[in-house]
């Protein structure tokens, strides 16, 4: 068995884990990061892309309001090319409570939110296909968020500050001697062979399956209460600003721009296996619906992909467990040594993207305390690799590079103006990654073709650039497609329908997929 010694072992490769590591790192613990998939595969890669002003939670949740205020001003600072600048607007459509806007507007000001009413011919003005009976509208500063962006941004910064970031290691045991965290045993599962790392310090950060993990160290369960949500990425951006409903948070209130598509979102429905999340028809049509309200024509719009998250919400005395929808956003952090007399673990559960940050800081505190060490916390300050120029992400920068060597580089996905260099250097760095490794990191086959044009060139590419064989390709490529598959058919009608045929007869018809070489054994992961 490989062995390998640490201080401090973070478990998750989430948001949560990633600023967690970062933060340990930048304290000057030796930490080691392990996630069982690739970064970001959990809730951060299947949520709904807002960068929250904390315009959303004045009434219903004022300290994550006042956290998110904060934090999304520090991450705008520290982590820009993950960020893109769109705005927010809180809209009163015709059937709602216009008074509702008067306490948006007080809890704004009570929790340091900024928001300024704006008139509703301005709101038209900058957002022209908005319902136009709209009857208040209030400006805030939300803004949207990569989440693969984030993580590696965050993953590369705990490297340079000395961290390991293992991806690929399931945890599938916590040892201990006597009362103490002793050593963690993880699955390389790409290499096949299990790892040892001693260490004096757990911090789980494994979101949804947070629960798991404090069983497998002997602690009483933390209940982790599931929240499962489903989002649609529509096939362009049908708006530039985020648009909220101001109403009390409810389902499908919000259309986040993101990227070169925009989302609806979300339910919010308890689920009890965060592995096993489905993409039911009725919370489909509930989305259509709510983006009708927001966008007349919403629904010709064509619907590219859906997807569902679960929230890693932290069991709240005040509501019942199946009511996730009213449970605090808050995050928690969870002392194992009151709790179970277990020492040197702590688990960290609830809050946001937005606030990762601040959740990894809390964390880390709580683990200097029972160190008995005093290292401040300096992520706040130090900007993270990539956005050094300090640059916030705009939806045209590729298109803007594009121009800079248009006659120079293979364009490989246009929809997402992904090139030719960039998919080479990355798998020259990443040579066992999948094709949705990759994609998540370059956004290949991410719009409106959805894998359809890009996807067999890609694998093609890595073949002639010989990092992988025949084989191998062609198992990646039906792997690709078969997750694409996943967020395809819940949305499978009207334009959609089309698009599939067309990607069908592609690589049934054309490249039949099915009958390539194919790899000794079927490439699951
Ligand atoms: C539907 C929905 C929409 C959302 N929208 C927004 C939004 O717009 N803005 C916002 O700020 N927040 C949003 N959130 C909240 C946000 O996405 C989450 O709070 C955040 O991503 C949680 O990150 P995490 O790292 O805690 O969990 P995760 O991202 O789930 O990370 C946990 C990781 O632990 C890993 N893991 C599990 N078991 C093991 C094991 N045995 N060994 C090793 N690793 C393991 C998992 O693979 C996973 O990658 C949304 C959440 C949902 C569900």
């Amino acid at each position: 068995m490989k062995r390998l010694d640490t201080d401090v072992v973070v478990i998750g490769g989430g948001s949560t884990g990633l600023g967690v590591v970062r933060d340990a790192a930048m304290r000057g613990y030796r930490a080691v990061l392990v996630e069982r998939v690739d970064l970001g595969q959990g809730t951060t890669g299947r949520f709904h892309g807002l960068l929250h002003s904390g315009g959303r939670y004045v009434v219903s949740d004022p300290g994550s309001a006042t956290e998110c205020a904060e934090e999304n001003a520090i991450l705008r600072r520290i982590q820009a090319s993950a960020v893109e600048d769109t705005g927010g607007f809180f809209v009163t459509l015709a059937g709602d409570d216009p008074a509702y806007a008067d306490k948006f507007l007080a809890g704004a000001k009570a929790t340091g939110v900024p928001a300024s009413e704006i008139s509703v011919k301005e709101a038209l003005r900058r957002e022209p296909r908005l319902d136009p009976h709209i009857q208040r509208a209030i400006e805030v500063a939300d803004g949207s968020v990569d989440g693969w962006q984030l993580v590696w941004g965050a993953a590369r910064s705990a490297e340079a500050h000395g961290a390991k970031v293992l991806t690929y290691h399931r945890v599938t045991k916590i040892e201990r001697d006597g009362d103490r965290v002793a050593a963690v045993i993880c699955r390389d599962e790409k290499g096949g062979e299990d790892v040892r790392i001693n260490c004096t310090f757990v911090l789980n950060c494994a979101g949804p399956w947070a629960g798991q993990i404090s069983e497998m160290a002997g602690a009483h369960p933390v209940e982790v209460v599931p929240g499962r949500g489903i989002m649609i990425a529509m096939n362009h951006r049908l708006v530039n600003t985020v648009i909220n409903r101001c109403v009390y948070p409810t389902d499908g209130d919000i259309l986040v721009p993101v990227h070169t598509v925009s989302i609806i979102g979300t339910t919010d429905i308890h689920e009890t296996d965060p592995d096993h999340l489905p993409i039911p028809h009725n919370e489909v049509q509930q989305m259509l619906d709510a983006g009708e309200a927001m966008i007349p024509g919403f629904r010709k719009a064509r619907a590219l992909h859906a997807w569902s998250g679960s929230r890693p919400l932290i069991k709240d005395k005040r509501v019942s467990v199946e009511d996730t929808r009213h449970m605090s956003r808050g995050m928690a952090v969870i002392d194992h040594s009151t709790r179970d007399g277990l020492m040197g673990m702590l688990t960290i559960g609830g809050g946001k993207l937005t606030t990762y940050r601040l959740m990894a800081e809390h964390i880390v505190d709580a683990m200097n305390d029972q160190l008995g060490e005093n290292r401040p916390c300096t992520t706040a300050d130090e900007v993270i690799p990539g956005s050094e120029d300090r640059k916030l992400y705009t939806v045209t920068h590729r298109l803007e590079d594009r121009e800079e060597d248009r006659l120079d580089d293979q364009i490989i996905c246009e929809c997402e103006l992904m090139n030719r260099s960039m998919f080479v250097r990355l798998l020259e760095e990443q040579p066992n990654a999948t094709l949705d490794d990759l994609r998540r990191q370059l956004r290949l086959g991410m719009g409106p073709c959805q894998g359809g044009f890009c996807a067999a060139r890609a694998a093609g590419l890595a073949c002639s650039e010989k990092a992988i064989d025949a084989e191998r390709a062609s198992g990646l490529l039906r792997l690709f497609l078969k997750h694409r598959w996943i967020g395809i058919w819940p949305i499978l009608y009207g334009q959609q329908v089309r698009q599939t045929a067309l990607d069908h007869w592609i690589f049934a018809g054309t490249l039949d997929v099915e009958h390539l070489p194919q790899p000794e054994e079927e490439i699951v992961r």
